[in-house]
């Protein structure tokens, strides 16, 4: 035996498509959260093994194995088209697939299997390099979406583009060129080409996908570092860094507008009606304040019932009215605890970035200072504070009581 022997090759192919398959049960049974994916990787390295071995028997071709290869072998390309989607936690069009499947499926059991099987695996590796043709769309978009460099994520997704090719030029070439052969077994120029680009592909196409289930964990530990978990607003050190990130932007005079919210009488609704039904206040507090900020801005949690709004390209004027936006929803907002509702506000302390802030902490502490003193004055207000003489404005807006400055 050689390394161009296709007893050789096949025997390869089929050690790499056992052991993809035994890696991807592994994994499957390790992390509940992308089991999906990668039983259907699974499936899709085993079918086609057992594809392999049922074509592989030459006479096989003439009876029902043949049949029932060319079966496992479109299956084996459905769960490898519906493994990236899952990977994603996208919806996959599986009855779509199924029915495209079934309809494939049909033809073959009524197509006459003569001496000849080229019609047959036309029909079928055609549907399977459809498949790959769309698994590879769907990879790129799914990278494209995680914001890789475009050039990377067609890279990535030309692994299925070659399989789907070499699935069908195989058919294609035996029509059109007499001195292809129909079978695997055959010795030839063609069948070393085509079984060495298929184990190389095989393999960068679990590549690939293993590359996919990485990034995928990699972006739920970074998540996992800048967002709350409960209300899923960015924590405390993701505000930080883009408060310092656009602090740098100062400079090149580009002010930056900050929120600071505290709820009111927080504890008290916390004593009422259990700490549960504080947490829901504060997670219906995100949901309600996101709507009053555009793409740009930024919502984070510091820290208890404190949050901040990070608002860049912004001055003072245009913080009044988001602040303001802000505080007229809570008020008017219908929060519910088993039957019982309770009144929402915040007060709020707004501020403007200026050239002479050393960094994002002076401005922060300008906001909090301006928050201390709407809940001095009353609660349920928005107050400013500028930089340029550290007093307060008069009240922007609110309930509480009037303020002098
Ligand atoms: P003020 O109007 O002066 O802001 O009064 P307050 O009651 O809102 O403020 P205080 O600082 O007295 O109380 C804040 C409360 O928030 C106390 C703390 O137990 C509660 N708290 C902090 N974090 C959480 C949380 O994650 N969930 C819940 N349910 N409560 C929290
Ligand atoms: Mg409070
Ligand atoms: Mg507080």
């Amino acid at each position: 035996m050689t390394s161009n022997d296709p007893v050789t090759m096949v025997a390869a192919l089929l050690a790499v498509m056992g052991v993809a398959t035994v890696i991807w049960l592994l994994i499957a049974a390790g992390m509940r959260e992308c089991a999906a994916a990668c039983l259907c990787l699974a499936g899709a390295n085993a079918l086609q093994a057992l594809a392999l071995v049922l074509r592989w028997i030459p006479e096989a071709q003439l009876h029902t194995p043949a049949l029932v290869a060319d079966l496992l072998l479109l299956g084996a390309f459905a769960l490898l088209h519906l493994s990236v989607p899952l990977m994603d936690d996208r919806p996959s069009r599986w009855p779509l697939l199924l029915a495209g499947l079934a309809i494939v499926a049909a033809l073959l059991t009524q197509m006459p299997r003569g001496s000849s099987p080229v019609a047959h695996h036309l029909a079928v590796n055609g549907t399977g390099g459809l498949l790959c043709f769309f698994a590879a769309r769907n990879t790129a978009r799914l990278l494209r979406h995680r914001d890789l460099k475009p050039a990377l994520c067609l890279l990535f997704g030309l692994p299925f583009v070659v399989i789907g090719g070499l699935l069908l030029v195989r058919p294609l070439a035996t029509l059109w060129m007499p001195e292809v052969p129909a079978s695997l077994d055959t010795r030839g120029a063609f069948n070393v080409v085509w079984l060495w680009t298929a184990l190389v592909m095989t393999l960068t196409v679990n590549g690939t996908l293993a590359f996919l289930l990485m990034l995928k964990l990699v972006l739920q530990i970074r998540r996992l570092t800048l967002r709350d978990p409960l209300t899923d607003a960015l924590n405390r050190r993701a505000m930080a860094e883009a408060m310092a990130t656009e602090h740098q932007r100062v400079r090149r005079g580009h002010t930056y507008a900050l929120v600071l919210l505290d709820m009111d009488r927080f504890k008290q609704l916390n004593d009422t009606l259990g700490h549960a039904a504080g947490d829901a206040a504060l997670k219906t507090l995100v949901e309600l304040l996101k709507p009053c900020l555009r793409e740009v801005d930024l919502l984070g949690r510091l820290g208890g019932e404190e949050f901040c709004a990070l608002l860049p390209y912004t001055d003072i004027a245009g913080a009044a009215l988001v602040a303001e936006r802000m505080r007229h929803l809570l008020e008017r907002s219908d929060f519910q605890w088993n039957g019982q509702s309770w009144p929402l506000s915040a007060s709020f302390g707004i501020t403007e970035s200026v050239a002479t802030d050393a960094d994002p902490t002076e401005v922060l502490r300008r906001a909090d200072e301006a928050l201390y003193r709407a809940k001095a004055q009353g609660r349920n207000l928005v107050q400013a504070v500028e930089a340029a003489d550290q007093r307060p404005r008069p009240a922007v807006s609110g309930q509480g009581d009037p303020v002098a400055s």
